[in-house]
């Protein structure tokens, strides 16, 4: 599209800019700061706060191994950002390049390690492969019982309550206008602009709308005429009481039983964050996640499988978060089928905040010249054309 209108402009109660971006969590904030930056007008408007729900609340893996394989280009490219965010955005969201580390307790597991290390690095993503001894020595507080693991050497965590309001802030600063308490209730397409409305009446138009309003993208995207199988669901998390510093990677298991799929990881000040095994209901009325104390438990059980030091550590805090899942664990990114300067970015299924920064960048350069600069193929709303619609409650 053009960069004809780069300011924003004011008339008779409406405001005019380039694209309205609706949801100000990481998706959104990241690609308003990316759409500054190759000077085009935004305005985003985030109904609560920017980065108040899953892109302040989730457990802040930064992590490349272990995605769908055709994604890792857009996970380099973020992974590339994350690196370089005191020079973008003058923070640094406390982002730790520690590593990640993947242990497997299964003969089968240790084969499925080994598949996706030959694989990913295809994809420019280098793993090493540890086992018995050799992991113990380098990592000696993980349980002995582990078979082996595989280590993403620049892979780590960052802190999800400074990342997304931190590109929010970057991006007003940079000329963006950005709105907290602004629930939009209306998006309509006239003969050349969209128009957006909010509750409190505010009004804008701009000839690009980004959807990017998570777990609640699906009624924008169904009065366009699209269908998505997006649903909310909870991930369950937790905090320990501090212990001394000592475990610096970020740690999971590679496994096929839900139950047993956990991680976690320790921050400076001691606390071992932890997530994972069997998620929970979430509500987009209430906009609110309901955190099952039992899988507290049963995260315990198979976070001390594979940290056993934790078993001397009192829980201090749970939480969990409204998310957006697909059926297929992919996102939806890229324009939609239906409308030219509809886009959309949502539906991350738990694993959207080390993307955050890429998708920003990305769609940033998919609407400002009509290209992403990295295959987002896979996740186009089309995959999901005649899809019956979903209900919102987790299987
Ligand atoms: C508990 C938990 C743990 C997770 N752990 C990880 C992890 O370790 N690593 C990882 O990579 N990912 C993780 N994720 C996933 C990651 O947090 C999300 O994929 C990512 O934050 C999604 O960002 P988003 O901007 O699409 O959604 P959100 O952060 O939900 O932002 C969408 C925004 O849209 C706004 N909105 C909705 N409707 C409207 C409207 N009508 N008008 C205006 N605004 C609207 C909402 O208020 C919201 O702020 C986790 C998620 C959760 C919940």
């Amino acid at each position: 599209m053009s960069a004809a209108v780069s300011t924003i402009l004011h008339a008779a109660g409406e405001t005019a800019a380039d694209v309205v971006i609706v949801g100000g969590g990481i998706m959104g904030a990241a690609t308003a700061f990316f759409l500054r930056q190759r000077g085009l007008s935004v305005v985003m408007l985030e109904r609560d706060m920017v980065g108040q729900h899953a892109s302040g609340v989730n457990f802040g893996n930064v992590r490349r191994q272990g995605r769908f394989l055709p994604q890792l280009p857009l996970a380099n490219r973020s992974r590339e950002i994350w690196g370089r965010l005191p020079e973008l955005i003058g923070e640094d969201a406390e982002f730790l390049p520690t590593g990640h580390l993947r242990v497997a307790f299964r003969p089968e597991d240790v084969a499925k390690q080994e598949q996706y290390a030959r694989d990913a690095r295809a994809y420019g993503l280098d793993l090493e492969l540890l086992s018995g001894n050799a992991l113990r020595a380098r990592f000696p507080f993980v349980s002995p019982e582990a078979m082996a693991g595989s280590f993403s050497p620049l892979d780590g965590h960052a802190n999800p309550r400074l990342a997304a309001p931190a590109f929010g802030r970057a991006a007003r600063r940079a000329g963006a206008i950005v709105h907290e308490g602004a629930e939009v209730v209306s998006i309509a397409k006239g003969a050349e602009d969209f128009r957006v409305e909010t509750k409190g009446g505010g009004r804008f138009r701009a000839p690009n709308v980004q959807v990017s309003a998570g777990a609640w993208a699906r009624a924008f995207v169904n009065a366009f005429g699209e269908e998505v199988p997006l649903r909310p669901i909870g991930p369950q998390m937790g905090v320990t009481e501090p212990a001394p510093y000592r475990i610096a990677p970020v740690l999971g298991i590679t496994t096929s039983v839900p139950e047993e799929t956990v991680y976690a990881r320790q921050v400076a000040r001691g606390n071992i964050v932890f997530g994972g095994s069997v998620r929970g209901p979430a509500s987009l009325e209430t906009r609110r996640a309901t955190l099952d104390p039992l899988n507290t438990l049963r995260q315990r059980r198979y976070v001390a499988r594979l940290l056993p030091a934790v078993t001397k550590l009192r829980i201090i805090r749970t939480w969990s978060g409204v998310e957006g899942y697909m059926d297929d664990d992919i996102p939806v990114m890229g324009p939609s089928a239906r409308v030219p300067g509809l886009f959309y970015a949502f539906g991350f299924c738990g694993h959207g905040f080390q993307l955050g920064p890429g998708v920003g960048a990305t769609m940033a350069e998919l609407i400002a010249t009509g290209s992403p600069g990295v295959p987002i193929d896979p996740f186009h709303i089309t995959r999901f054309k005649g899809a019956p619609t979903t209900k919102e409650t987790p299987p």
